[in-house]
């Protein structure tokens, strides 16, 4: 199996890690796994950075593989080995202000209505799936590391530019 960057030949696939879409001719990156569903193989299309921050293990075996010339590869690898070194990184999936009532994955205690939260996904088989979420409070003891803005960030299209200056401060402060 392997693992390739390709210029995307259609404008109709979605990123795996983020959900929007890829660009026709934009770079993307694909994850070959094995079918889970039949025989044979089937590829997870990602942004290469996604893929770094979810999906760390192949995109640093493909960047070693690929004598092909990877824009930003300095940039994937260091996000990628940031990701890899903590098991839990992977799993983030970007903040939000808390909607309905959940409780924290870390502290068990309830996240208040309106909140900042973090968004937990699982990778199991080809599948993202929903994994809870975490106070902004929890997440060093989470994650086992305080370095996480960047990775949040990225998976926080939505949020403005005052909501990321929030945020930013708010992790700081924990
Ligand atoms: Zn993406
Ligand atoms: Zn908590």
């Amino acid at each position: 199996m392997t693992h390739v960057f390709e210029a995307a030949a259609s404008g109709r696939s979605k990123c795996r890690g983020c959900g929007r879409a890829l660009q026709r001719g934009e770079l993307r990156f694909g994850e070959r796994i094995p079918n889970p569903f039949a025989d044979g193989e089937t590829t997870l299309w990602f942004h290469p950075l996604c893929a770094a921050y979810k999906r760390p293990e192949p995109v640093l075996e493909a960047l070693t593989d690929s004598a092909a010339a990877v824009p930003d590869r300095e940039v994937l690898e260091r996000a990628a080995r940031a990701s890899l070194a903590q098991r839990r990184l992977p799993r983030i999936d970007g903040a939000e202000r808390a909607k309905g009532q959940a409780t924290c994955r870390q502290c068990r205690e309830p996240i208040p209505r309106g909140a900042w939260r973090i968004r937990l996904v699982i990778y199991e088989e080809g599948q993202f799936s929903p994994s809870g979420f975490i106070h902004l409070a929890c997440a060093k003891d989470y994650f086992e590391t305080a370095d996480i803005l960047e990775h949040v960030l990225h998976f926080s299209p939505a949020l403005g530019d005052a909501e990321r200056e929030e945020l930013r401060s708010a992790l700081a402060s924990h």
